[in-house]
């Protein structure tokens, strides 16, 4: 896969892991691009990388350091956007590969960001609360040097959240002598912090979901689903289509999978997870799928919300889903993508099915620019909107050119990157 491009000096060139996912996406858009596709290079390499070291002294005294990224894709269409993640297996090449993906993502929805990212490598399950401000307080005073609210804001990630962002906002405030609220999106209520916007992810995958199963003929009212990851995205995506009527039959975390052949109780199953940080041993739960079974459960939707390069060529054969939708980002690989076209799976991809989280972190920074707040109602309906369009413009260039919709959503993000490139012309 990796082979055929060439790869930053950077990367390990037999490992180059999520960004070669990434690549291979961006040839397969390439035929469709027209003459904007001499520019395609400026999308197959990060505008800038950051790598930066996050030292911390432990509750014990002893020393640790952490390897921190940002990454900023390309700003072409206005500043660089996206989250920040905390996990053990953060790479550059899954930074730079996340960072792509909002590039496309901001266009594909047609929110004025360019695409970023941030991550550090480090299980934050492991640091007391005071360990993990301190962490996150050095990371965002070392990358204080790239970002800011006209220049790149970060968000919410996976093992990241409101207070995160309230650490960061606030480190940056201090370094610039000023209150600086726009500097990052997801941060609490109380701190400019936009209503819906914790919701507003699994809000997203759940408008679009009920485009892509109407598109189907599937009702959602008794639909079987099944959801990968039940954190801030997957949970909520699970509990709007319960409250809708769908049954979520199965649930799969980092430590086990329940099922229940005629729906579990999401609001239980929130309350244990709140309670116990897993899905484990729930009590509503009539059996637990072991190993690989979770893939193959009798479902109409499934949900991978949870980490990148889950449905592969190992697994999409097993699928009984007739709607996937991404609420991860990258969660399927190419040759996944193929074998589930070719099985009729209609695949609705991360760059728009996820992308209600950054959609509503616009209107934030947008609150935020004009301190004046909007009500949920405003904010949700607004959010519908930006979904369902993007849906059915994709859905659109889908049918005309006979491509799946993650070519659709590509062609649709690559081209307006691509426009403004051409538009503004290199300098000097
Ligand atoms: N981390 C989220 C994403 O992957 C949100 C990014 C943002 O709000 O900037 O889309």
């Amino acid at each position: 896969m990796s082979t055929q491009h060439q790869i930053p000096s950077y990367l390990t060139p037999h490992e180059v892991g999520p960004w070669a996912v990434y690549l291979e996406q961006i040839d397969r858009v390439t035929p469709y691009l027209g003459s904007l596709s001499r520019w395609v290079e400026t999308l197959k390499r990060p505008k800038r990388i950051l790598v930066v070291d996050v030292p911390i002294e432990r509750d014990d005294g002893s020393i640790a350091h952490f390897e921190g990224y940002r990454v900023q894709h390309n700003t072409s269409r206005g500043p660089g956007k996206g989250g920040v993640r905390f996990h053990q297996d953060v790479t550059l090449s899954e930074v730079m590969a996340l960072s792509a993906w909002m590039t496309i993502k901001n266009s594909a929805v047609n929110v004025p960001y360019g695409g970023a990212k941030g991550g550090i490598r480090v299980d934050p399950k492991t640091l007391s609360r005071g360990e993990l401000m301190r962490m996150t307080r050095r990371y965002t005073s070392e990358i204080g040097i790239i970002i800011g609210p006209d220049k790149d804001i970060p968000a919410p990630d996976v093992n990241t959240n409101e207070q995160t962002m309230a650490w960061m906002m606030d480190t940056y405030s201090m370094n610039e002598g000023r209150t600086a609220t726009g500097v990052v999106t997801g941060k609490p209520i109380s701190l400019g912090g936009s209503l819906g916007r914790r919701e507003a992810t699994g809000r997203g995958v759940y408008v679009v979901g009920c485009e892509a199963a109407a598109k189907r003929g599937l009702q959602i009212e008794g639909a079987k689903i099944a959801v990968q990851g039940f954190g801030n995205v997957g949970g909520i995506a699970a509990r709007l289509f319960a409250e809708a009527g769908a049954k979520v039959v199965a649930v799969q975390d980092h430590l086990s999978s329940v099922y229940h052949p005629n729906g579990l109780d999401v609001n239980q199953l929130l309350a244990h997870v709140a309670e116990t940080g897993s899905v484990a041993g729930f009590p509503g739960s009539e059996a637990v799928l072991v190993g690989d079974d979770f893939w193959g459960v009798d479902c109409d939707i499934l949900i991978p919300a949870a980490l990148e390069q889950q449905i592969t060529e190992k697994n999409a054969h097993k699928i009984r889903a007739s709607i996937i939708l991404e609420g991860a980002n990258g969660p399927t690989t190419p040759k996944a993508d193929d074998i589930l076209r070719d099985r009729g799976v209609l695949v609705v991809p991360d760059v728009i099915a996820n992308a209600g989280g950054v959609t509503v972190s616009y209107f934030e920074w947008v609150q935020d620019f004009s301190s004046y707040f909007w009500s949920e109602d405003e904010i949700n309906q607004r959010l519908t909107r930006i979904m369902k369009e993007a849906f059915s413009s994709v859905w659109h260039i889908t049918e005309e050119k006979n491509v799946s919709l993650r070519t659709a959503a590509f062609i649709v993000g690559c081209s307006r990157v691509l426009q403004a490139r051409e538009v503004r012309g290199l300098y000097p």
